[in-house]
Formats: C-alpha cells, sequence, structure tokens
C-alpha cells in the first residue's frame, strides 16, 4: 500500500512548484503493468489512468490514456481503452479488485481511442456523450445508447463523486470534451490536448486548425478559475504524460505552428 507516500508527495511537489512547471516526473503514480500492451497509472485511492498500446503500422506503440475513478456506488470510466482486449483486462481488473460495478462511462469524442470498448460494457453501464459523438461512433459502426451531455457544461454526481463535462468547442475532433474532477484536480483534456512530448497536433483527420485555437482559449478562460498556485490542476492528455495547464498553452503553440505551416 503505497497510496498515502505518492500523495505526500505530490502534495510536497505541490507546495514548491508552481502550475505551469508541474510535469510527469513530479507526480509520482504507481505503475500498475496488467498486459504487455496495458497499464494503470494510480494518482490515489480513487482513481487511476489507464493506458492502452495500439501497434500503428509505420509509427509503432501508441500509448492512449483514459481515466477510472472509484466511487461510493462504483467505477465510471473516462474513455473506455482503445482495443476490446485491454477493456476485458480492465474489466476483470475492477471485478477483482475493486468488486464494484462499472456504473457509467463518458467518452470524450467519437474516435476508437476513446469508445473501443464500448462494446465489451455490461449492458446495465450508463454511457455519457455528447449527441454529436453518438451519431459520430454510429457512423463508424460503433453503435451506443447515450445520456446526452449539454453543452457547454454538464455538472454529474456520480456515486456521490462531482465530475464536471465541459465541451470547449471543435478542435482535434467537432465533438471534443474534458472532464474536470474537483475532489482530485485533475483535468482530462482527452485528444484536446497534447502532452509536453508532442511536437505535433498527430492526428488531425477530424481537426479543425482554427476553431482548435478558438476552443482552446475557450477552455483557458474557464479552467483559470480552478487553480492557483497553492492548487494546481493536474492535466491529462489523451496521450502522453500528464502535466500542468502548461498543456493547454502548449497545445495553442502547436496549432499555432500547424496553421502557419498550412499558409
Ligand atoms: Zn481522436
Amino acid at each position: 500500500m503505497r497510496p498515502r507516500g505518492a500523495w505526500l508527495l505530490l502534495g510536497l511537489v505541490w507546495s514548491c512548484a508552481t502550475p505551469r512547471e508541474l510535469k510527469t516526473e513530479d507526480v509520482r503514480v504507481e505503475r500498475i503493468v496488467l498486459t504487455p500492451t496495458f497499464e494503470l497509472a494510480r494518482l490515489s485511492d480513487t482513481l487511476w489512468i489507464h493506458t492502452t498500446y495500439k501497434e500503428l503500422a509505420g509509427v509503432g506503440a501508441v500509448p492512449s490514456n483514459g481515466l477510472m475513478l472509484a466511487t461510493a456506488d462504483g467505477v465510471v470510466l473516462i474513455d473506455t481503452p482503445w482495443t476490446p482486449a485491454a477493456t476485458r483486462t480492465l474489466l476483470e481488473w475492477i471485478s477483482s479488485r475493486l468488486g464494484k460495478p462499472v456504473t457509467d462511462v463518458i467518452v470524450t469524442h467519437s474516435h476508437d481511442d476513446r469508445t473501443g470498448g464500448v462494446a465489451e460494457l455490461a449492458p446495465a453501464t450508463k454511457v455519457h456523450a455528447l449527441p454529436l459523438t453518438s451519431k459520430l461512433a454510429a457512423a463508424q459502426g460503433v453503435s451506443f445508447t447515450a445520456q446526452a451531455l449539454a453543452e457547454p457544461e454538464t455538472k454529474l454526481g456520480l456515486g456521490g463523486t462531482p465530475v464536471t463535462v465541459f465541451s470547449p468547442g471543435a478542435g482535434h475532433a467537432p465533438d471534443n470534451v474534458v472532464v474536470w474532477l474537483p475532489e482530485h484536480r485533475v483535468l482530462f483534456g482527452g485528444c484536446f490536448i497534447k502532452s509536453a512530448a508532442a511536437g505535433d497536433l498527430g492526428n488531425v483527420a477530424d481537426a479543425n486548425l482554427a476553431s482548435w485555437d478558438v476552443s482552446l482559449k475557450t477552455l483557458r478562460a474557464w479552467a483559470s478559475p480552478l487553480e492557483t498556485p497553492a492548487r494546481p490542476v493536474i492535466v491529462v492528455p489523451g496521450h502522453g504524460g500528464l502535466g500542468g495547464t502548461a498543456l493547454i498553452v502548449h497545445t495553442q503553440e502547436l496549432v499555432s505552428k500547424a496553421i502557419s505551416q498550412q499558409r
């Protein structure tokens, strides 16, 4: 059992770092490798990052992140693992280690790195998504019945845990949303936010660069009251290591670079 130690370390880092300096290596997490292509990173007693590695032709193994949140009633997933196999691994781990049902899944956009495991979920699991996400996923052959998220913001209480879903506007995808967990001070940016190691925007097949630039400003304005120097926000991107709100600024820089390269 090391969660207390992890939190102590995190507290130590928080007390001496400004939010913009928060980096992956500052937040000590317990890494739990479940298979060669799937692992968890424990952030606290009730919050984990789940990461699936998938081989992409010409690229190699690409990691993709989602969150797993334990509540009083069960487990909430922010995005499913990328593949059905990784989702089955996660569901088995949840059942054997947490002994709770997966009550809810929040889908942060329609791509398969977010929805790849939807078909593995028990029928009783509630899916939360924008109506546009359900529509776009169905067009890609992934059908689910979702509780509709409202725009720009939906406040949910899931098993007694507050969860806010915010829709900043189109960016990486027309339907991308972010998820704020106030009790954990974690903002899940999904593919709308890039990791510090990302040197480009990655998959922009469905991206709208001009809108992404505006939507990032919207997110910055929305997120800025959430944080103080003593209480930084941990930002988890869709791919790669976590960071602070500097990841929003980093993504803005990558979008600006991509826009200037288009001209
Ligand atoms: Zn995507």
